[in-house]
């Protein structure tokens, strides 16, 4: 009998170590849950729940092909060793398919289990192109973006995206069986409002390629429309295979591999984007641990406010775009992009708190709490990452909210104590509400921005030594 371990890749088509276990023999899944390793990951109650809802989804896939799906509980990675060796010696499992995980601690799992013996084969899951395969001319992983998505694209240029077959394709005889429900024993925050993948692939996706794809770069930094897929949570659970989504952009428009700078390309730049913070992470695992990409920044001595860190965690500083963005991740579990460059920013810029702890803050509260992109975004926002940038660009929190919420739609849905501020006061309505009496009713701004950023500008420099 063969042994489908599932961990972050929920899902039954593009799945290479589940197509190579039922290409192997009589196969059974497997996922095991593990709190307490959650917990110190910092991983979201909201992604728990949606990770469960996918798990049920996925045992009744599974079991329309008659593969059983069993969940173990356990504390942490170091109990999996010995909860797999037990499962394997009572179901008379003699290999195990998984698909290769590329954090620190899920490594050290593998390892151990490997260690111990086990028959354990790992495959690739999570990127578009293999990790450790785009390179410079001297054979290093790039530290720049643009470089690694012109040599990524060049990859997918020579190499045609293969994905996995379905089961329904290597299974020639099957029986249906019952799925047993599923329960998580972990803290859960209800994710109900962000449908099934199901519903994401039969209407979202098709409509998002359909109408949305191609004006994508034009919408796409709008917090108050949707322009965006939406599909991140997916991707981060691995209900969603990137390579598949890449595929269908390749089929939708077959030229778009022609010219990486056109609008049209836009969207898979993301995927690119995607890519190249799991090939980063591959290449320096030890980011995992806190440290800077860029040495030079390992050692600011950030000043930490804990008054300023909680009142951006509780959306109270005064720049009705931050507190709008907070309060959205808080509310929905998600949060725009443009939005977290602008927090991000404000938190480590104007506030001068330690990126660490607003990455922290991220994957405590994300449903779609992905550790690549989220530690990739937050130091590219810090400046201390993979940035062609240096320190020195600071988002001005008012010009954004002109730019990107220019009739302030997306601040009133969040903060409904400023529905009725008019437009031109709505970026920073201080004084409209002092001189309409309504002063009580929003916050007074945190810091001034310009004298922020002339702080911001003197931590760094001094911090770094520089002239
Ligand atoms: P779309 O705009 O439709 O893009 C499609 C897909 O491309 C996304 O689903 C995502 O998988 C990928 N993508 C898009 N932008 C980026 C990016 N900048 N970096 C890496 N991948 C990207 N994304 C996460 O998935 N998990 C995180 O924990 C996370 N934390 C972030 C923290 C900060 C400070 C910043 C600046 C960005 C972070 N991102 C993270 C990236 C990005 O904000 C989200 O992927 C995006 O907002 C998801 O919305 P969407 O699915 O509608 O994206």
């Amino acid at each position: 009998m063969n042994l489908m371990w599932l961990r972050r890749d929920l899902r039954i088509d593009d799945n290479p170590a589940l197509i190579a276990a039922l290409q192997s023999g009589p196969t059974q899944a497997l996922f095991i849950a593990t709190p307490e390793q959650w917990q110190q990951h910092d991983m979201a109650p909201i992604q728990v729940d949606f990770i469960e809802r996918h798990l049920n989804l996925l045992a009744e896939q599974l079991a329309k092909y008659g593969i059983p799906l069993t969940v173990l509980t356990v504390p942490n990675y170091a109990s999996c060793t010995i909860a797999l060796k037990e499962f394997c010696h009572t179901q008379q499992i003699s290999q195990i398919f998984a698909n290769q995980e590329v954090e620190l601690n899920e490594c050290i799992r593998d390892r151990q289990i490997l260690a111990a013996g086990l028959n354990l084969t790992l495959y690739e899951a999570d990127v578009i192109v293999p990790k450790g395969t785009v390179k410079t001319g001297k054979g290093d992983m790039f530290h720049v973006f643009t470089p690694f998505r012109n040599a990524w694209v060049k990859q997918l240029q020579q190499h045609s995206i293969k994905t996995s077959s379905h089961p329904s394709e290597v299974l020639t005889h099957y029986q249906s069986i019952r799925a047993e429900k599923i329960v998580l024993e972990a803290t859960k925050k209800s994710s109900e409002k962000w449908p099934l993948v199901s519903d994401i692939k039969k209407h979202v996706m098709p409509e998002f390629l359909q109408t949305k794809h191609a004006d994508y770069k034009q919408y796409r930094d709008f917090p108050a429309l949707k322009g965006t897929s939406g599909v991140s949570p997916y991707l981060a659970i691995g209900a969603l295979s990137s390579k598949m989504l890449a595929s269908q952009v390749l089929q939708h428009v077959p030229f778009i591999l022609d010219n990486a700078k056109a609008d049209i390309f836009c969207w898979l730049n993301e995927l690119a984007w995607r890519d190249f913070y799991k090939h980063l992470l591959f290449a320096y695992p030890n980011l995992i641990k806190g440290i800077t990409f860029s040495e030079k920044y390992s050692n600011l001595n950030w000043p930490n406010s804990n008054e300023y860190f909680i009142a951006w965690c509780e959306g109270r500083t005064g720049y009705p775009l931050v507190d709008a963005a907070m309060r959205q991740l808080r509310q929905t579990g998600w949060m725009h992009n443009r939005l977290r460059m602008v927090v991000a920013s404000f938190l480590t810029k104007h506030l001068l708190v330690d990126w660490r702890l607003g990455e922290q803050f991220f994957m405590q509260h994300l449903i779609d709490g992905d550790f690549s992109a989220n530690n990739g975004g937050w130091q590219w926002a810090a400046g201390t990452g993979c940035d062609a940038q240096p320190y020195f660009r600071i988002f001005n929190p008012i010009t954004q909210s002109e730019k990107f919420d220019p009739d302030g739609s997306f601040i009133r849905k969040y903060l409904p104590e400023l529905s009725n501020v008019p437009v031109k006061y709505i970026h920073l309505p201080h004084s409209y509400l002092a001189a309409t009496g309504q002063s009580e009713c929003y916050w007074p701004a945190i810091v001034e921005h310009s004298q922020a950023r002339q702080i911001a500008l003197a931590f760094y420099k001094q911090q770094l030594g520089a002239p």
